[in-house]
């Protein structure tokens, strides 16, 4: 039984430029970024001689000790938090990628997911390249070494221009540290100064931890340089910024930290106008608004706001507990959620509860919240979803379950309440969603809409979208 049924975080990237601490700098920002990946974490040092580096499975803290950490050396560091979205979940998949090309070594952390990178690979391959990862990132490694160009910038210009898809990534050479988005801002990234020294990260939670003024996004489709404090933040278009862009709207409803800044607003304001908007939407009469802890917990304070029904804690959710658990016999398993999940029963008992949820997969997680709610002494339960009904899986770097899997792609509504046995069932409308954003023409919508913005080269059949826009 799984309790996070939930999309997972694709990947966090984090680099510094001309800091002294920079590898402390990049722990610390990886530990901020831990949300957006725990299988792998790695980190690369230069001091313009030389790379020294470090990866391992599991956790930030457990993979970089201080022993660990005294080894690694430079003003210059690059770090990747994995998910797997693409490649598998091993050691050799960790990055970032470290790889020696004619002009010396070269180290890559990549952000997002391409959708040609095995038409690539398979193209490069009857070339005679030979791969170490199943990483599509790698590919990104072999255009660059293959590119006739002359000098770093344009060879990365020629690897990005022949890649498609989403990303964002940190790169760096002996003396360069290099950041860019794709065209169509699927994927966060920002830049930030820290006294003489830039940083590069996936969110701005992570500029915070250490100090660091975030100065601005990187641009869809720029990419930038920081060699020397000197000569500042050189900055190259390798493709014009789509008209519409891209930028991925589960960051607000799920992925990204509730303290971070994200395509020009807060994540906290504009999760919190999805309750107040699914408030409005689908009113009820109740007793308390519980969240489902922690990611809805800021949607439930919005719905609270804006109905007048108070707030309360009503699930207490045990923050010690790991992703990997023993499967053991089906009794147990039932139980597990609630190492998670207990309901706390003098805000539960007698009352109409509202349970705020973020989102809605498989429904089976939905089902479970919604009995140990009950358990816990609800005499109704309404549940409200701060995004609507999830029909489409993401190929952009987000892990959703297949569609097939997805229960509001085959469900009516009325199906799927039956189906939690919620006493009412409310999604926030697409049209509510964008209007809580800015530029809301910006957002990809796919998983609500099958509005593929890019087509997937690689794709099985079977996947393929209905609607490419
Ligand atoms: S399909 Fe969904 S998860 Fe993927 S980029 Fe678009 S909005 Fe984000």
């Amino acid at each position: 039984m799984q309790y996070d049924d939930k999309p997972k975080d694709e990947c966090g990237v984090f680099g510094v430029f001309g800091h002294p601490r920079a590898v402390e700098l990049t722990y610390l920002g990886l530990r901020a970024l831990q949300h957006r990946g725990q299988e792998s974490s790695g980190i690369i040092a230069s001091d313009g001689e030389k790379f020294t580096y470090h990866h391992g499975m599991g956790l930030v803290h457990s993979v970089f000790t201080t022993e660990v950490l005294a080894k690694l050396q430079g003003h210059i560091a690059i770090g990747h938090n994995r998910y797997s979205t693409a490649g598998e979940s091993t050691l050799e998949n960790a990055q970032p990628l470290v790889r020696n090309y004619k002009q010396g070594p070269l180290a890559l952390g990549h952000n997002g997911n391409l959708v040609n990178a095995v038409q690539i690979r398979n193209h490069l391959e009857n070339a005679g390249s030979i791969f170490s990862t199943t990483l599509d990132t790698e590919v990104i490694f072999h255009l660059i070494a293959h590119s006739r160009k002359r000098i770093l910038e344009d060879r990365i210009i020629d690897a990005l221009r022949s890649i498609e898809g989403a990303y964002s990534f940190v790169c760096m050479d002996k003396n360069t540290l290099i950041g860019a988005r794709d065209a169509h801002g699927f994927r966060p990234l920002w830049l930030g100064k820290l006294d003489d020294a830039y940083v590069l990260a996936s969110e701005t939670c992570a500029l915070d931890v250490i100090e660091a003024e975030p100065i601005r996004e990187i641009e869809p489709g720029e990419l930038i340089f920081l060699r020397s404090p000197h000569r500042g933040i050189e900055s190259l278009r390798f493709r014009q910024r789509q008209s519409r862009l891209s930028q991925c709207i589960f960051e607000y409803i799920y992925l990204a930290r509730q303290d971070s800044m994200m395509f020009g607003q807060s994540v906290n304001g504009t999760r919190r106008e999805f309750g107040r908007q699914l408030a409005r939407e689908h009113p009820v009469k109740a007793d308390v608004v519980i969240p489902v802890p922690d990611s809805a917990t800021i949607a439930a304070l919005g719905y609270a706001e804006e109905s007048g029904i108070p707030f309360d804690l009503g699930l207490s959710r045990n923050s010690f507990v790991g992703r990997s658990f023993m499967n053991p016999a089906q009794a147990i398993r039932e139980l597990m959620v609630k190492i998670k999940l207990n309901p706390v029963r003098d805000v539960l008992r007698g009352k109409r509860v509202v349970l705020v949820d973020d989102s809605i997969m498989r429904g089976t997680n939905s089902r479970k919240l919604i009995k140990i709610v009950r358990q816990g002494g609800a005499t109704a339960v309404h549940l409200r979803i701060a995004s609507p009904p999830n029909k489409f899986s993401c190929f952009y770097g987000v892990d959703t379950p297949t569609r097939g899997e997805l229960i509001a792609s085959s469900h009516t509504i009325e199906e799927i309440r039956k189906y939690i046995r919620a006493d009412s069932l409310g999604y926030l409308s697409i049209d509510g969603m964008l209007n809580s954003v800015k530029a809301s023409e910006d957002f990809c919508t796919t998983c609500f809409d099958g509005k593929y913005p890019i087509p997937f080269v690689d794709q099985p059949s079977e996947q393929l979208p209905l609607i490419v826009d």
